[in-house]
């Protein structure tokens, strides 16, 4: 097993993920089989108790696993499927560690960081660099390892450690270390500087490691005599400096590396030079280019709790962004806070309303998320019916199809009070109930989590068709409520269809409304499996209901082609960045706050 450990220097945020998954692309498109592991120096065990709204989304894995957003870019760059031990936790070292203490297993030693700690985190990764996880059998060729947070950070100093132990335990040969890193310009002068990447270097060597590449993240090209500088001030060689400049979306990274030879210098550090073939990214190449050239636009309201860090949502944006691509469509997002919709914010705040109500009405679509508790809760269901009554495409997500259900009830069945009981456990309709999988009494572990599979009902509902007339889906779960099987009979009387179910028949998996051109609401988050290039087919179900090609997808549906349209009039590139000096990727899509994303 070769390693390519990947840490980051200067500050956070500069798009380490997305270089480390960029990495992992062109080592793949070398003909190595790659697989991935992020290591996150935090104390929590996962990611699952975090909030979406500080940390960005919970992305949950085939096997239940609540994990850090970087898998999610690993899964999707690389098209892998991960498992939970592949997101390593200063939590889950320590109770590893802890549980052996009680059991033990340490025969009367004190149990200290070095060597305890520290062989468990050497041990955990050797061990997890062995599972498959691209669907083939064996392991894979290489293990790409991001260490999470910036070097220098109190809690990483034991995995810092055990990676300079761990470099030596499996040879120079077999390790290469890549450091991202800033280079900042000062604005006064436009002088791209070296100083913080100088520092970050030094701090780097003095914990016993030595960087093999420097990725250098700035707004512009890096200057050669700037190069020069690194090289000297460093000890890193000019061809293994990176310039990893802003570009217009991020599936240019992969395409930026491979230009500046970043795999040669990889392939060299890890005594692969002749053992794997130069890089083909035909694929990405083109797609990043279409991203590019997309102009005739999308525009997707989505509905929900958003407090300003689009990252909370990442996956269904990107899932979003799959399908708009496939579609040849520029996607545009309208954020709208659900609560903006509510009669109180006529009241209390009517430019708002005005400005929610003006976006869900301009949009081709409507998109409710995912989510948990009751705030904003009633403007969910307040769009949910303004999409239902004027037959405007809508996709409801976990939470969002509970919305949907809840909104039908009231509106449709008549009973006003209707709800679930996550907001109203007294509610005398309750048409989403509490339905744990194991004990009913305990409220710990009674998520239902991960991979389920879900039977179509109906062979010529439209989620079938989208999904390719398969009899069958496996989808990720994360939820704790669950459409009232006892209230489906009626709901299906009155025109509601679970056209989606489990292999009991009494959990609902998926809606839908025959009498409208596409509403849909599922209780899993199909969003998880989407990739570039093989977009999640209920995101593509939308989009194409939203710019009038869902009939094109549908006879389509089945066979590989996704793209849909020959879109290549009146091409305009689009920019998306932000005017100041911070580097900035962005993810090409435009949001209704006029801001960009970086990752
Ligand atoms: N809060 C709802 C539940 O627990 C929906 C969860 C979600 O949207 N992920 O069932």
């Amino acid at each position: 097993m070769k390693y390519v450990l990947v840490t980051g220097g200067v500050v956070s945020g500069l798009g380490k993920g997305v270089t480390a998954s960029s990495i992992g692309v062109i080592l793949k498109a070398c003909g190595l089989r790659v697989t991935s592991i992020k290591i996150d120096p935090y104390l929590n065990t996962d990611a699952g108790t975090m909030s979406p709204f500080e940390h960005g989304e919970v992305f949950v894995l085939d096997d239940g696993g609540e994990v850090d957003l970087d898998l999610g870019n690993y899964e999707r760059f690389l098209d892998i499927k991960l498992t939970r031990d592949n997101n390593i936790t200063t939590g889950k070292i320590y109770q590893a560690v802890i549980d052996k203490e009680r059991r033990g297993d340490y025969l009367g030693k004190t149990v200290q960081v070095v060597p305890h700690i520290t062989d468990a985190i050497q041990e955990w990764i050797e061990r997890v660099a062995m599972i498959p996880v691209d669907g083939k059998e064996g392991p894979a060729d290489v293990c790409v390892i991001e260490l999470g947070g910036t070097i220098g950070d109190i809690e990483s100093m034991p995995f810092i450690e055990a990676l300079g132990q761990f470099s030596y335990r499996v040879g120079a040969d077999n390790f290469c270390l890549i450091h991202v890193s800033l280079v900042p310009v000062l604005s006064v002068v436009g002088e791209q500087k070296t100083k913080p990447t100088q520092h970050s270097v030094r701090g780097l060597r003095s914990l016993g490691l030595t960087p093999n590449i420097l990725a250098c993240r700035s707004t512009k090209e890096l200057e050669e005599n700037v190069k020069a500088k690194l090289c000297q001030f460093c000890h890193v060689s000019a061809e293994n400096i990176i310039s990893l400049y802003d570009v217009s979306n991020i599936w240019h990274v992969p395409l930026l590396l491979k230009d500046q030879k970043a795999h040669e210098a990889i392939l060299k550090a890890l005594n692969l030079i002749g053992v794997a073939n130069e890089p083909a990214l035909v694929e990405w190449k083109s797609r990043a280019e279409l991203s590019d050239m997309l102009h005739e636009p999308v525009r997707i309201a989505m509905v929900g709790k958003y407090t300003g860090l689009s990252d909370s949502y990442l996956s269904v944006l990107k899932a979003l962004l799959h399908a708009s691509v496939a579609c040849h469509m520029k996607l545009f997002i309208e954020w709208i806070p659900s609560s903006d919709l509510e009669d109180a914010t006529a009241k209390e705040n009517p430019e708002s309303y005005k400005a929610a109500w003006n976006l869900l009405k301009g949009a081709d679509g409507v998109l409710v998320p995912g989510g948990f508790g009751d705030r904003g809760v009633q403007g969910k269901i307040i769009a949910a019916k303004y999409a239902r009554e004027n037959k405007i495409p809508f996709l409801g997500i976990c939470l969002g199809m509970q919305i949907a259900v809840i909104e039908f009830t009231r509106s449709v069945l008549g009973l006003q009070d209707a709800n679930s009981t996550e907001f109203d456990p007294n509610t005398s309709n309750p048409c989403v109930i509490f339905m744990p999988e194991g004990s009913k009494t305990h409220m710990g572990g009674t998520m239902r989590l991960g991979s389920r599979r879900t039977y179509f009902q109906v062979a010529d509902c439209l989620s079938a068709k989208l999904y390719g007339n398969k009899s069958f889906i496996d989808e990720r779960h994360r939820h704790r409520y669950e459409v009232n099987p006892d209230m489906v009979a009626q709901l299906e009387d009155a025109g509601l269809s679970f056209t989606g179910k489990d292999e009991s028949g009494q959990r609902m998996e998926i809606v839908e409304l025959s009498s409208h051109p596409f509403y849909v609401g599922v209780q899993f988050h199909p969003e998880f499996k989407s990739r570039p290039g093989k977009p999640s087919a209920l995101f593509l179900g939308l989009i194409a209901a939203a710019c009038g090609q869902l009939d094109a997808v549908l006879k389509k549906s089945g066979t590989k082609t996704t793209a849909m349209s020959n879109g290549t009039s009146a091409i305009k590139s689009h920019q998306y960045g932000n005017a100041d000096k911070t580097p900035n990727w962005s993810l090409g899509v435009v949001y209704s706050n006029g801001n960009g994303v970086h990752c």
